[in-house]
């Protein structure tokens, strides 16, 4: 029989993804009562499988890098774009990282962060459906849920953390969110397949037995349509189209599977990674309008963090670190409120105002609308000057290689910090066009 959440708890977070579990590990390090209502039953399916290797930072502190690394993903180099016709390649040891991105199968990925939050102290509950929070006593939330046999319940709490991810049940509940008003504004169509070659940072495409002789890369290739990524995991390859809507508009999932194989068979590049490879058949998933941002993200008593809050775009693969930096922030802001319950609303705003800046530096780098969508230029501004002179470079070099690095441009000019940026990185990262031999 499954264990029943309980009556009342210090801080419940709704959603297991990588920013609800990592909150609640941060929280129960802390000596608070956590409890995590997940709707799924783990290990669940998730895209997202390309991390960079900023997301070490977070699991460090965590704890959890060790078990990362015992499960032996695939540690990727870096990544190889073919933009407007331009092959170019970013290798993350040229910006001195001295650990690998991974490639990760996200169902074993968040399982494994999941365990680490239950063995760190928090109590978790799966097949949890939560239907909304009631704020009637700002001090005694009620968070009501439903269980696998559709029983109700309610959960009281001091505060609640919203890590549902694209669901953003809070976000809904307040009517904050809002779809982004953009010509990137895409629909994402991806699938997996079997027996798929993968692209190397030596620019050629090489079988998966000789993964550790030939370093693989992520590839992303623009085309008439919209882009599209290729991503080798140990035992599939994760290939994902992003295109406008108009594509597919009232298409069936059978209709939306063979406009996939069909791009699949047929764009360069491809179309020879998937020589010999076939498709898993039901293993289509799409996702229209998944650029979205809710204008209330935290609040005295409330956090919404990671996907919950807003999400951007996949190019720069940003999703799971925000999530992990979302989490930090959020879990800090509620551990020094309970030491301080007088301050907690000054917290939650320097909570809300980390996260917007973000969420605005990936929107102004991703979408390319400066100046739309409530946009907060000052926001991106200032965590450009805070930002670790590493991590700005591979984010230049990103931008540089899918053309969006005007913006970037602007942003660091009005910033200060353009010239001091363009002396120290000589612009060496900016890797020039070569040829891929696949
Ligand atoms: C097409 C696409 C490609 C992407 N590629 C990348 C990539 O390559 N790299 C990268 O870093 N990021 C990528 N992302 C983003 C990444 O997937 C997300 O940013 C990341 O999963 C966010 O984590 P999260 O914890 O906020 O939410 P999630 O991982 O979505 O977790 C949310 C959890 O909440 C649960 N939940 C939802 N509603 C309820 C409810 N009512 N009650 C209880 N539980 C609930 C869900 O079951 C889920 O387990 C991509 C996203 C998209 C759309």
């Amino acid at each position: 029989m499954q264990k029943k959440p309980p009556k009342s708890t210090d801080v419940v977070i709704i959603g297991a993804g990588p920013a609800g579990t990592s909150a609640a590990t941060h929280l129960a390090k802390a000596g608070i009562n956590v409890v995590i209502l997940e709707k799924a039953q783990f290990p669940r399916p998730q895209v997202g499988e390309s991390l960079i290797p900023h997301f070490w930072k977070f699991t460090d502190v965590l704890g959890v890098s060790e078990a990362i690394e015992a499960e032996g993903f695939i540690a990727k180099a870096g990544g190889i774009s073919v933009w407007n016709g331009k092959t170019r390649q970013i290798l993350f040891s040229d910006f001195g990282y001295t650990r690998a991105g991974l490639h990760v199968e996200r169902d074993i990925f968040d399982h494994l962060l999941l365990k680490h939050s239950e063995r760190s102290g928090a109590m978790v509950y799966q097949q949890i459906n939560v239907q909304k929070v009631d704020f009637s006593q700002p001090n005694n939330l009620g968070v009501y849920f439903s269980d696998q046999e559709n029983k109700k319940g309610i959960i009281r709490c001091a505060y609640v953390i919203d890590a549902t991810g694209h669901r953003s049940l809070l976000a809904r509940q307040f009517n904050t969110r809002h779809l982004i008003n953009s010509k990137k504004n895409f629909l994402a169509l991806w699938g997996y397949f079997k027996n798929s070659r993968y692209a190397g940072a030596d620019y050629k495409s090489h079988t998966i037995d000789s993964i550790k002789k030939n370093r693989p890369v992520t590839f992303v290739m623009s085309y008439k349509e919209g882009w599209l990524w290729h991503i080798i995991l140990r035992n599939t390859a994760s290939v994902g189209l992003i295109i406008h809507p108009t594509h597919t508009k009232n298409f069936n999932k059978h209709q939306r599977e063979i406009f996939f194989k069909q791009h699949c068979q047929s764009l360069p590049h491809l179309k020879d990674l998937l020589s010999n490879a076939h498709f898993i058949e039901n293993s289509i998933t799409h996702r229209p309008d998944y650029s979205y941002y809710s204008t209330q993200i935290c609040a005295e008593n409330y956090y919404s963090i990671g996907d919950a809050a807003a999400f951007i775009d996949p190019i720069f693969s940003h999703g799971v670190q925000n999530a992990f930096y979302n989490a930090a922030l959020a879990s800090l802001a509620i551990k020094e409120s309970f030491k301080n319950p007088s301050k907690r609303q000054r917290y939650s705003q320097l909570c809300a105002s980390r996260m917007q800046q973000y969420y605005n530096f990936s929107r102004a780098l991703s979408l390319g609308d400066l100046g739309h969508n409530s946009l907060h230029q000052n926001l991106v501004r200032s965590l450009m000057k805070t930002m670790p002179a590493l991590e700005l470079e591979l984010m230049l070099a990103a931008a540089h290689t899918t053309n969006r690095s005007e913006n970037f441009k602007k942003l660091a000019m009005e910033a200060g910090i353009w010239k001091n940026f363009i002396a120290q990185s000589q612009g060496e990262q900016l890797t020039q066009p070569t040829q891929l031999n696949f």
